[in-house]
């Protein structure tokens, strides 16, 4: 059994709530944590720290549990810069070019689907991200989205089925039959590569009736439910989730009062239990230029947020946790204590995870040293490197 000890750390986030200075980031001060066997074995005061195997030095930095990104499509071909440049001259945002990306992935070959995949999780992980949920959806055919789902076990266990992200353009004219597809053969081959079953919730993607038959034959397949809801227009999607008992759902950027009264519905205030998380996606609100969700109303409410960054070649291709977390408190109302935590713990309960998003003894040892002496600085010096190391299961990378 070796041990690590990260010793001298300034400013500890925990994320475990009345421990240390209180607050719900649980930070605590002037303290060393000991690693076992890919574990957090002890945290304690830097002058009672125990002997270890090896040691590194904090230098009295920032320690904060590794971000938990629980939205994101890294199994893709080619890119859609080009689109981004058109937009940014005023062309809007409609979804529409989802259909670019699944051309360019069914012609890919599976060795160029797997360097993207593998390219894109290692620059998150530079950048601090050591729990990654992917998602298939662009390959929309039952023998494309299985070799989508394990490309994506090859970069995390957090797998994600969604064969309905949109209808392919082979079935432009008859949508339900592939619903029939994605319920039947599509969920039968794509179910044992899979921990969760996703939906495009959207005018232009699918309708109420046919997300909750999805939602809905993907829970009866075992697979838990994340919904992408609410994020072009008003709709069902976050209703729908909340119904189904979904772990999140996402966007969530145009909500009524009864969108949001659902939502608080399902959290306890001990944040215990299974609440249907809020996920905010700000990098495709930036990438597509409109306006960003209401974060403020939603923690006003009660209602559990989570921070990812929706990594995708179309309307977010950011990998990076940092710059959402700075989107966050800049633009959608969230101090920097709350924007980590949902960056970290609240991407944890979106996942259904109690094991990451929070350091303690028994959690899994994921974490960052940050380049600075407080968290909030992740917020406070936007677009600035301040991921110094990160050590993931255990080992520092
Ligand atoms: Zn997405």
């Amino acid at each position: 059994m070796s041990s690590l000890l990260v010793d001298d750390i300034g400013e500890l986030v925990t994320n475990v709530a009345g421990s240390g200075a209180g607050g719900p980031l649980g930070l605590r001060r002037d303290v060393a944590l000991l690693v076992e066997d890919g574990r957090v074995a002890w945290i304690g005061p830097t002058r009672d720290a125990p002997a270890a195997d090896r040691r590194i030095d904090a230098g009295r930095a920032a320690v904060l549990p590794g971000f938990v990104d629980s939205h994101a499509h890294l199994v893709f071909a080619g890119d859609r810069a080009t689109e981004f440049a058109a937009r940014m001259a005023g062309r809007p945002y409609t979804g529409g070019g989802i259909r670019t990306t699944v051309a360019a992935t069914r012609a890919a070959t599976d060795d160029d689907l797997r360097a993207t995949a593998h390219r894109l999780r290692a620059e998150a992980l530079r950048q601090g991200t050591t729990t990654m949920e992917v998602k298939s959806g662009y390959g929309l055919t039952v023998a494309d989205e299985v070799r989508s789902l394990r490309i994506a076990g090859e970069v995390t266990r957090e797998t994600t089925f969604l064969g309905a992200h949109v209808v392919p353009a082979e079935y432009a004219d008859r949508p339900d039959d592939y619903v029939g597809l994605v319920c039947g053969p599509m969920l039968h081959a794509a179910a044992p590569y899979a921990r969760w079953v996703d939906v495009f919730c959207e005018r232009g993607a699918f309708d109420a009736d046919h997300a909750r038959a999805i939602l809905t034959c993907g829970q009866a397949a075992g697979l838990g439910v994340r919904v992408h809801a609410n994020q072009l227009g008003p709709g069902p999607g976050v209703r729908l989730g909340v119904e189904l008992g979904a772990a999140s759902v996402d966007h969530c950027t145009h909500l009524d009062d009864a969108d949001v009264d659902a939502l608080a519905g399902t959290a306890r205030p001990d944040g215990t239990g299974t609440a249907t998380v809020a996920t905010l996606l700000p990098g495709a609100e930036f990438s597509t230029r409109s306006p960003y969700p209401d974060a403020r109303r939603l923690l006003d409410a009660g209602v559990t947020v989570a921070l990812a960054t929706d990594c995708n070649p179309g309307s977010s291709y950011t990998s990076s946790v940092p710059f959402c977390v700075a989107l966050a408190v800049r633009e959608m109302g969230m101090t920097p204590a709350e924007a980590v935590w949902a960056a970290t713990a609240g991407g944890a309960r979106a996942l259904r995870r109690d094991d990451v998003g929070v350091l303690r003894p028994g959690a899994r040892a994921d974490l960052v040293i940050l380049d600075a002496p407080s968290h909030l600085h992740l917020a406070y010096r936007p677009g600035v490197p301040l991921i110094r190391r990160v050590l993931h299961d255990g080992v520092l990378l």
